[in-house]
């Protein structure tokens, strides 16, 4: 395994780690996550992600007696968890979502009453909230910091613009800042990571914590040639995902990559990781897998990374034509 800076911060993080979104708690069964992240933690990945909304807090209970049975020593690995939407559903009060004080210090309680943990790693705030100042937010980060409930804070799915003015507001009081940010990037999706948050990694060493690598398995090139049965995208409930990446552009550019990969001598998953790995700025992958054999497959990926050569990275380019303005 290999460990990267969490942004400028002196935390290590395995440049592979492993998430929790819609398979633990919902799709998968309990067994099949204990072994998933057994896998991913003898294989080196210290990073387990979570999130209150991630199952409407089951994936963090299951998530957590996993960590309990397995007596993982607590200073071994990292976890998370994200606040902003609450435990979702209809019956949702104010008080129950948002980044104010009060959401974000119980969000914070709650997370770890699930986890059966004395802190979080690291605490996100899953979106931008409109409503609240975002002083209110930077107090309430630092002060659970201070406190000791969470030891870094960051941001998820925010411009370049939120989190300079959250910097700005940490300087202006003394406060400890967002280290990370957790946005989606991958083949497919380049925009923040590439281009908005550019000048970021520089001025405030921002890490970034990267979401669905695969394009939720649309990068593995399975939706190709149909529809498998078994696999995300055919979720109920999950129609407006499929929408949105079943989309004949993407389709396009997956369609070539496979072909590509293929002639490389790698599968389209490897591929599609080793590239998102080739990002300097990118300090860990969160990867997804509900089944054995892909995670151990998508442990290939640092193999595959050695070999984007700079002129193979060319070609890539040349199918992707996605690459944001500088
Ligand atoms: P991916 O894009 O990598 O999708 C993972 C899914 O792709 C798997 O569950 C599996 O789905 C399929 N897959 C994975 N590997 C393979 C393989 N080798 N061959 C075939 N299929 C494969 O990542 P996720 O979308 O799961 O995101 C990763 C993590 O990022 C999440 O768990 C979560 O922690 C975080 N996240 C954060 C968000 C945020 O807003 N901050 C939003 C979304 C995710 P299947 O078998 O069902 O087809």
């Amino acid at each position: 395994m290999e460990y990267r800076r969490l942004g400028k911060s002196g935390l290590q993080v395995s440049a592979l780690s492993f998430g929790s979104w819609l398979t633990f708690g919902k799709q998968i069964e309990n067994g099949i996550a204990d072994e998933l992240m057994t896998i991913a933690y003898d294989n080196g990945i210290n990073f387990f992600d979570n999130a209150e909304i991630y199952a409407r807090g089951k994936s963090e209970e299951v998530m957590g007696e996993i960590l309990k049975k397995k007596g993982w020593s607590r200073d071994s690995y990292i976890v998370s968890s994200k606040a902003f939407f609450g435990l979702g559903g209809k019956d949702l009060k104010p008080t129950q979502k948002g980044l104010h004080r009060k959401h974000l210090v119980e969000a914070c309680e709650q997370a770890l009453k699930r986890f059966q943990l004395d802190y979080l790693d690291l605490y996100f705030c899953h979106r931008p909230d409109k409503q609240t100042p975002i002083e209110e937010t930077v107090w309430t980060m630092h002060n659970l910091i201070q406190q000791g409930k969470i030891l870094y804070w960051g941001t998820s799915e925010w411009s370049a613009q939120e989190i300079m003015e959250a910097h700005m507001v940490a300087q202006r009081y003394s406060l400890i800042g967002p280290t990370m940010e957790q946005p989606q990037y991958n083949m497919l999706e380049r925009n923040k990571v590439e281009g908005e948050f550019a000048q970021l990694y520089k001025t405030v060493g921002l890490g970034t914590t990267i979401w669905s690598p695969l394009a939720s398995g649309v990068l593995t090139g399975k939706y190709n040639d149909g529809f498998p049965e078994g696999t995300r995208l055919g979720i109920e409930g999950l129609d407006w995902l499929r929408d949105n990446t079943l989309v004949e552009a993407n389709m396009k550019r997956v369609k070539e990559l496979t072909k590509f990969a293929f002639d490389l001598g790698m599968t389209m998953p490897i591929l599609a990781l080793a590239w998102c790995l080739k990002n300097e700025n990118v300090s860990t992958v969160i990867l997804g897998a509900s089944k054995r054999a892909q995670l151990i497959e998508n442990f290939k990926a640092f193999e595959g990374r050695d070999r984007l050569t700079p002129q193979v990275m060319e070609q890539i380019e040349q199918i992707l034509k996605n690459k944001p303005a500088p």
